[in-house]
């Protein structure tokens, strides 16, 4: 099975991603965590990108095709992926298409993620990660349940994403709004999108997309 979660920053796309690896054996595919790992190795990929992810802009279709081309050969995406912030634009839509197609792959599902965006931005700007395991926690909705202990693997110390403050936030769902938005229809033609109330609890919204993927 193959899907592409869509939806604004802060949707929750990355957290049911997660879910869905840990229960059905998919691979998460994440152009931004695989952007964020190339900044974090200062490869000429991630000095090209850092400054245009901190602005909370788009990198550029070339540099994001060529590194998610290159994760899907990888042997564990042929046992289905979720495919988390990437295609992006409408250029990265139509070179997915090709992609696939040259490695026999196809999508089976698009998952909207619909919310609120004035609630994203308090969504985002509380959140930070373990840095050892990456299980997310939230200032306000979800602190661990010993301060400063990782609840999954007894690490100490938190991150935070640079591009996770309110001014980003707001450029990166311009971006979402002006850029990825318009990739639907083209999805839709195709007759493989569905739709999700992702502002419901973390709980529903799993229920409703696994009533999706098993449908
Ligand atoms: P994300 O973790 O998906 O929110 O992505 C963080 C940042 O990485 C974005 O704000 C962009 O700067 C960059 N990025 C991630 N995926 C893409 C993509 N498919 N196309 C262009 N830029 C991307």
């Amino acid at each position: 099975m193959n899907l592409i979660l869509l939806g604004p920053p802060g949707a929750g796309k990355g957290t049911q991603a997660s879910r869905l690896v840990k229960q059905r054996g998919l691979v998460q595919l994440s152009t931004g965590d695989m952007l964020r790992a190339a900044v974090a190795a200062q490869t000429p990929i991630g000095i090209a990108a850092k400054q245009v992810m901190d602005a909370g802009q788009l990198v550029s279709d070339a540099i994001v095709n060529g590194i998610l081309s290159e994760r899907l050969d990888h042997a564990d995406a042929r046992a289905g992926f979720i495919l988390d912030g990437y295609p992006r634009t409408p250029a990265q839509a139509q070179e997915l298409d090709a992609m696939l197609a040259a490695k026999g792959l196809k999508l089976d599902h698009v998952i909207e993620l619909l919310v609120d965006e004035e609630a994203l931005v308090d969504r985002i700007t509380g959140r930070f990660t373990c840095a050892k395991c990456g299980e997310g926690y939230h200032d306000r909705y979800k602190l661990p349940a010993v301060e400063g202990v990782c609840d999954v693997c007894g690490n100490d110390v938190f991150k935070r994403r640079p591009d996770d403050n309110a001014e980003t936030v707001r450029t990166r769902m311009a971006e979402y709004r002006a850029k990825t938005a318009p990739i639907l229809p083209h999805y839709e033609a195709m007759g493989i999108v569905a739709h999700v109330d992702g502002m419901a609890d973390m709980d529903a919204v799993a229920a409703a997309i696994d009533a999706i993927l098993d449908a």
